[in-house]
């Protein structure tokens, strides 16, 4: 039996990987799960597959996660540490699925041990890719991307020379307001930008998608996961969502990766990996679909990619403080204190006053540096949102 544990196991892609497990309970032994307020989630997915240790990060609702669980042998924990220590337990795979920054260092810790990461959090990547990179290398641990787009290329690359890759084509599907006049923009609403036309994600990721921070955020973990550089990096629009991404090799072939939009391939890919295994997952039928269309990704309607090759270009720890602004420029979103386009405003003012004491930081940055960056950053966003200079 493989031991497995599930970061961000309430989320989105914590309950699409709880699917994949539940589906062969003879194969897995699940050692944690992690939440956040689903406590009754969290208890119940615990319970079910039989978990040695539920975690809630609230360290406030300890009693309530104690209580959920009763009568069963799954053991309680709750606050950050107990997150830290949920990641040093044993298992072999851990899913990274907690939304933000958050997710960082408890991935780290399941690098230290020398787990595979199976890492949908591209905040990581963003924030800290260099020494994710180097702490899976130091102590045996493996990364696999399982954003969809990442694992698209991943797929794409097997057996193939990196060095005859020429670009990597990242395709958006434009978000909820894809098609809205770029004027009305401004008056978008949280509960307006919360809804995806082709993906079911948690409420985060999905107003990024619509602002396309999303994908800022992508093409900054492409640079940090393949290595490569910003110039090989392209964005386009793709509605469908039906390729994920593609590589664009020195002989001019592309290698498209293609299915319908669902988590639960490229979950179950880095479940399997090496080895390809059946998946629960519609086969695409091409001549129902018809046809697949692309556009330009514009970066007037969506400067946020613009931004992220300003990020791509300026390196250092300027990832770091770009997801941290971002983070809390969607929080004065989500609150009503910033309007929908006044988001990328922030993070830019942010970028233009804080990268200058990040770009030169060496790769062999600690954690430390990260944290500190991040706090740089969400410190400024919190001003220059509130009014403050
Ligand atoms: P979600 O909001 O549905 O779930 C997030 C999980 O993290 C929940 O279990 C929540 O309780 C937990 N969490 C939130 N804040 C936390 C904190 N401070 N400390 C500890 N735990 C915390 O999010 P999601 O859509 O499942 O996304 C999870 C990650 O995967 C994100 O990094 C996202 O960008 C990435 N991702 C998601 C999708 C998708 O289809 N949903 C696709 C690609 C990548
Ligand atoms: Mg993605």
């Amino acid at each position: 039996m493989r031991r497995v544990s599930i970061f961000g196991a309430t989320g989105s892609i914590g309950q699409n990987t709880i699917d994949l497990i539940a589906r062969e309970p003879e194969a897995y032994d699940v050692v944690a799960l992690t939440g956040g307020q689903n406590i009754a989630q969290l208890a119940q997915d615990a319970i079910r597959l039989r978990a040695d240790l539920a975690v809630t990060a609230d360290e406030t609702r300890l009693d309530e996660l104690r209580q959920a669980l009763a009568g069963s042998d799954v053991e309680a924990a709750a606050g950050r540490e107990a997150l830290l220590e949920a990641a040093d337990r044993p298992a072999e795979w851990v899913m990274s699925a907690i939304v933000g920054a958050a997710g960082l260092e408890p991935g780290l810790r399941a690098l230290q041990r020398g787990a595979t990461l199976a890492l949908a959090n591209k905040e990581s990547m963003v924030c800290a890719g260099q020494l994710m990179l180097r702490t899976a290398q130091a102590h045996g641990g493996r990364l696999l991307p399982v954003d969809s787009e990442h694992s698209a290329v991943f797929q794409a690359l097997i057996g193939e020379d990196l060095d005859a890759v020429e670009r990597v084509i990242i395709t958006a599907s434009g978000g909820a307001f894809r098609d809205w006049p770029i004027e009305d923009l401004p008056k978008a609403t949280p509960a307006q930008a919360a809804t995806h036309p082709n993906w079911d994600m948690g409420q985060r990721i999905t107003i990024d998608s619509a602002s396309m921070f999303n994908k800022a955020l992508e093409l900054i973990e492409t640079k940090e996961f393949f290595g490569l550089s910003a110039d090989k990096i392209e964005t386009v629009v793709h509605p469908e969502s039906m390729i994920h991404a593609l590589v664009g090799f020195n002989d001019g072939a592309l290698m498209a990766h293609v299915g319908p939009p669902d988590m639960r391939h490229a979950i179950g890919f880095a479940l399997h990996h090496p080895e390809r295994k059946p998946l629960p997952v519609e086969r695409l039928d091409l001549v129902k679909l018809g046809q697949m269309t692309f556009r330009p990704a514009c970066e007037i309607r969506w400067p946020a990619l613009r931004l992220a090759r300003e990020v791509m270009e300026a390196g250092g720890l300027c990832g770091a403080a770009f997801n941290a602004a971002k983070e809390v420029a969607l929080d004065g979103f989500i609150d009503g204190a910033i309007s929908f386009t006044r988001m990328t405003e922030v993070v830019e003012e942010v970028l233009s006053r804080v990268s200058p004491r990040l770009r030169h930081i060496d790769d062999d940055f600690g954690l430390d540096m990260v944290v500190e960056a991040d706090h740089l950053a969400r410190v400024e966003a919190g001003n220059i949102i509130a009014g403050r200079t």
